[in-house]
């Protein structure tokens, strides 16, 4: 049986040549065949029939396809999948990572469109972001679970970008299958996880915390922060959540004050350093903003601050809000440094381009009067590899800056 055949535009199969990953429905022409059930495999052709590959179709979604291969004599299968798989799995053993919790599946950037996967120590959760990806998760993560030797397996299907692609949302456990276990449980509980990172110890929640349980992707900015830091130091982690920076920098010395908004982030925070017998971080449950106008007004001051505060803009439009949600924080955190200090400003916006927050980075800098060096220019944790024909992959920015 021939599959159908999606055609697109010039525009999308420009795109599409030159390596991005997805063609919008205003780019596509329409289909030769049968047309395609509502996630189906589907072949890539452009107006003059040329042949480009092969995508998951969407349905309902703005972004009608999804590429999976730009190889037109590609069989995409099971095999295809466990190939694409492997790959994922060897270049996370390639990065000889300092822990057993990172991402082993980044959707696009493994060529595995709408695929997540994260490891915590034994555990598992997986992401299925569309339609056609939802359908082939069971077997996946059967395979991903079988190749790791993970134990128990999890859903995060909460997310609301599912509703784009007419899929529900859910959360819980899964089995060894793949499939949801028939008590299924309220997604709700905690689902505790052990996992090491940087030689400490941190709990997640795998089915409560945020994203899949944390923020893996700043992983490797919590060791490059704590690089700055020395004994007696005093730092302060302004968005905490369960402690990845607070605890690193606790390590080495410094006296770490951490605040979150979050009752329960500050609660697993407080676990976490426990639980690495680091008495050196005190936890705030505050508004960061508040907290930091209140340190400003009161002449209290810093040699390291962190600020990775959650998505200002969650879209285009929201942008000239989030500008000034990044330039109140930098400018109180210049402010409150130490001549020396080190200012951890990030955002994990995909919106907000490098450049655009550096340049608001300055603009805070030179309105509280001090002259700052970028240190470093960090992005997000290799495991969450940047598709280079998809700015939209490299979303997290970590900038390091000394103040004088
Ligand atoms: N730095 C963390 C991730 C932070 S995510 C890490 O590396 O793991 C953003 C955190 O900011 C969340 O925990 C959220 O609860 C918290 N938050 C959101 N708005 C806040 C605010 N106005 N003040 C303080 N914390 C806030």
């Amino acid at each position: 049986m021939t599959p159908p055949a999606a055609v697109i535009n010039d525009r999308g199969s420009a795109r599409w040549r030159a390596g991005y990953p997805w063609v919008y429905r205003t780019e596509l022409l329409g289909f030769e065949g049968a047309p395609p059930a509502p996630a189906q495999i589907v072949a890539v052709r452009d107006r003059r029939g040329r042949e480009l590959g092969w995508a998951d179709h969407s349905e309902p979604s703005r972004i009608a396809l999804r590429r999976l291969s730009g190889d037109p004599a590609e069989t995409v299968d099971d095999e295809f999948f466990r190939r694409r798989l492997a790959a994922a799995l060897a270049y996370r053993e390639e990065l000889r990572l300092d822990s057993n919790a990172y991402r082993v599946v980044a959707g696009e950037a493994d060529g595995l469109p709408g695929l997540i996967a994260d490891r915590y120590g034994d555990d598992l959760v997986v992401q299925a972001l569309t339609a056609a990806m939802d359908a082939r998760l069971p077997r996946l993560a059967a395979a991903l679970r079988g190749a790791l030797g993970a134990g128990r397996m999890f859903e995060r299907n909460d997310l609301k970008v599912r509703r784009l692609e007419g899929l529900e949302l859910r959360a819980g456990e899964l089995g060894p299958d793949g499939r949801r276990l028939a008590a299924g449980g309220s997604s709700a509980a905690p689902a505790w996880a052990e996992a090491r990172i940087g030689g400490l110890e941190f709990r997640f929640d795998l089915l409560g915390g945020q994203k899949t349980g944390g923020f893996l992707d700043q992983r490797e900015n919590w060791a490059a922060v704590a690089a700055y830091a020395h004994p007696g130091c005093e730092a302060l982690d302004a968005f905490c959540y369960q402690g990845g920076f607070a605890l690193h920098l606790a390590r080495r010395g410094a006296r770490v004050e951490a605040a979150d908004l979050s009752r329960p982030a500050l609660e697993l925070a407080e676990a976490n350093a426990q639980r690495n017998g680091l008495e050196n971080i005190e936890l705030v449950e505050a508004n960061a903003f508040d907290l930091l106008r209140h340190y400003d007004e009161t002449g209290r001051r810093f040699d390291l601050i962190v600020l990775d505060p959650p998505a200002f803009a969650k879209n285009r439009s929201a942008l000239p809000a989030a500008a000034r949600g990044y330039k109140e924080i930098n400018l109180r955190a210049f402010r409150l440094l130490r001549p020396g200090g080190v200012l951890a400003a990030c955002s994990c916006s995909h919106h907000v381009s490098a450049d655009a927050l550096l340049e608001w980075i300055a603009a805070a800098a030179a309105d509280a009067r001090r002259e700052a060096v970028l240190l470093e220019r960090r992005g997000q944790a290799r495991d969450h590899p940047v598709l280079l024909a998809m700015p939209e992959t490299e979303y997290l920015k970590c900038f390091l800056l000394r103040v004088r």
